[in-house]
């Protein structure tokens, strides 16, 4: 007897095609992956030291639900030199991930019943999450000849007194899109007015290209700051996926409900990676810089080859590390007993004909793409779009 709440959640793409990859792996075939939601980098030495350190120094025991204080410190510090941001420890969370923050946030500020706004395409666990709460994710769909940048006028129609948060993302995954400061303060005086919450999934503010920069929603003005949840992690910025340490910032009335939550559901996240986090947010610059220059690079050249395949028109995305080509052109192709309907049937058919991974933007509530992440070096990505460019000139 399975509950109804979790009968209700889709799988995740991403996990069942891993699963295909590694079934392909284990018989020796060798698959280019573009598939991954993470940086190819390794977690830079001086923080690893740290970890060490912790160990010796006993830090291995529980810490306070919303996580050590030196920690919480250290992010207060990281929004007051990066935005500005006056925070205390009270306004700080610690968690095991972005994503549990991200469903901290919502279990803490959601009722069943309410709508949670979702700009899309968006990041698959979103969705889940929201239903997994009780509340509707409505779903509002972003132009791609905007570069999926927010339409708040479009946004503003899906208001209603139902509406209880909205959750954006940017920079975006998958479509590595970037808000304007204009669109963001638009959409944070609309929450002020209309009284919602915004959470602002901020992961990727790092990762940003051509001189683009982050806007944090909460550094826009006192009032949006007070309507606003802001997510953050040490994952994306300094390749510590695995350590599993995200945080957020907030009212204090939201943050000790979602510490609350927490202390029941996790007691604390993982004393020594939040140990080594401090570390990572204090004296980690350089790294970061260059890991960004690096998937500038890769981005540029990724987004040039595939704008000179026949067929596929694709946006060069601001920030993040993914590309969203459009392959509508291929749907009703057909090549040997492989028919092109969908971008699941295409990411089927790149894994089959050509040994790539890429995910299908139905993933996305993206029908019209494929999501593919130039987290891969530029030689695995090179030779990744050459065999994609002959598969896809089969395709009649
Ligand atoms: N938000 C977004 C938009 C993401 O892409 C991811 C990771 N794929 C996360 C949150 C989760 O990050 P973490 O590893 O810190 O849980």
């Amino acid at each position: 007897m399975i509950s109804k709440r979790v009968m209700k959640i889709i799988p995740s793409v991403t996990l069942a095609q891993s699963e295909k990859i590694a079934n392909l792996k284990k018989q020796g075939i060798e698959v280019i992956g573009f598939n991954v939601g993470e940086p190819d980098f390794n977690t830079p030495v001086n923080i690893i030291k740290k970890a060490e350190e912790a160990y010796q120094l006993g830090y291995t025991k529980y810490t306070p639900a919303a996580g050590m204080l030196e920690l919480r410190e250290e992010v207060c510090k990281k929004f007051k030199n990066d935005y500005g941001l006056d925070y205390s420890v009270r306004n700080v969370i610690v968690s095991a991930g972005a994503k549990q923050s991200l469903i901290n946030a919502l279990m803490a500020i959601v009722n069943p019943g309410q709508e949670v706004i979702v700009p899309v395409p968006c990041w698959n666990s979103y969705i889940e999450m929201i239903k997994l709460t009780g509340a509707t994710p409505v779903l509002v769909n972003m132009d791609e000849r905007n570069g999926f940048d927010l339409d708040v006028e479009k946004i503003s129609a899906h208001v209603t007194e139902k509406t209880v948060a909205i959750l954006i993302n940017s920079p975006n995954n998958p479509t590595g899109a970037v808000y304007k400061k204009e669109y963001m303060e638009k959409l944070g005086n609309l929450a002020v007015e209309k009284n919602f919450y915004i959470i602002s999934d901020e992961i990727y503010e790092k990762l940003v290209y051509d001189g683009n920069i982050n806007c944090c929603m909460a550094a826009l003005s006192k009032e949006i700051k007070d309507k606003t949840i802001t997510i953050n992690g040490v994952s994306k910025s300094y390749a510590m996926t695995g350590w599993r340490i995200g945080f957020a910032v907030g009212p204090v009335d939201v943050i000790k409900g979602m510490s609350d939550y927490q202390g029941h559901t996790t007691t604390s996240p993982n004393a020594p990676a939040q140990y080594a986090s401090i570390e990572a947010l204090a004296n980690t610059e350089e790294f970061v810089e260059s890991m960004r220059k690096e998937f500038a690079i890769r981005r540029k050249y990724i987004v040039e080859r595939l704008n000179a395949m026949e067929g596929i028109t694709c946006s060069i995305p601001k920030g993040a590390f993914y590309v969203m080509p459009n392959i509508n052109s291929f749907y009703g192709k057909k090549y040997k007993n492989y028919v092109i309907k969908n971008s699941m049937d295409m990411s089927d058919y790149l894994l089959e004909e050509c040994r790539i991974a890429v995910v299908a933007g139905e993933a996305f509530v993206a029908p019209d793409n494929l999501r593919l992440s130039y987290s891969n070096s530029l030689e695995n990505i090179k030779e990744g779009m050459d065999r994609m460019e002959t598969a896809l000139r089969k395709l009649k």
